[in-house]
């Protein structure tokens, strides 16, 4: 078995000076309109964050993107779901649904590495995730976790994307503080699964130090 990452783009490189990566957490087909837990908005957000990137990439030192990816993940999943701790069934590794959503496709070949969580359990931080390691098997954890990863980059600050900013994206936007990295989210690269959730959300990241981002 390989030991080798995906990619080696982000390899020791020349230190970047803002030592900044971006992370684009599960911007998967499940979750965007048409996936089995489709977050209205998804495809939108998954085609404003390929055009940032395309822009913007000289923005960061690396960038990642994390995958929802279970195998056996128990009472997150549910024929009764609650869509707060129990959701049906989702981005089960490997499927079509556990992909990266198309619109992403424009800037895929800018992402260095990805990042899956959640084999096992409910994970819903991208910090969870575990590098995906070339011609490891889905069930594979041998890969370092993301927040190591990114230290090992010499990564200080982290820009936050993705689906859904009431869940992944606020959860890993926490454990990006918790973890002291200088942490951002792009509230106009996300999607809610409920809008109304907002502004407590985006008011419990700004009083743990987490800087929320409106572009408009
Ligand atoms: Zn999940």
């Amino acid at each position: 078995m390989s030991s080798e990452p995906m990619n080696q783009a982000g390899s020791p490189a020349a230190p970047h000076p803002a030592a900044r990566a971006l992370v684009i957490v599960d911007v998967q087909n499940d979750f965007c309109e048409g996936g089995s837990l489709a977050v209205a908005g998804g495809s939108v957000v998954a085609t404003a964050i390929a055009e940032d990137l395309l822009a913007r990439r000289a923005s960061y030192s690396v960038v990642v993107a994390t995958q929802d990816w279970h195998i056996d993940p128990g009472s997150h999943f549910s024929e009764t779901p609650d869509f707060v701790e129990a959701w049906p069934v989702h981005c089960v590794a490997g499927s079509d649904g556990a992909a990266l959503h198309p619109n992403l496709a424009p800037a895929v070949h800018l992402v260095d590495a990805a990042f899956r969580k959640g084999r096992f359990a409910a994970a819903y931080s991208g910090f969870e995730g575990r590098l995906a390691l070339a011609g490891a098997g889905d069930d594979d954890e041998s890969g370092p976790l993301l927040g190591d990863w990114l230290r090992d980059q010499g990564i200080t600050a982290v820009d936050v994307v993705g689906i859904a900013a009431d869940h992944c994206v606020r959860a890993t936007a926490l454990d990006a503080r918790k973890l002291g990295f200088n942490t951002t989210v792009i509230t106009p690269l996300t999607a809610s699964v409920n809008p109304a959730n907002n502004a407590a959300v985006f008011a419990e990241l700004r009083a743990a130090g987490v800087t929320v981002l409106s572009l408009g």
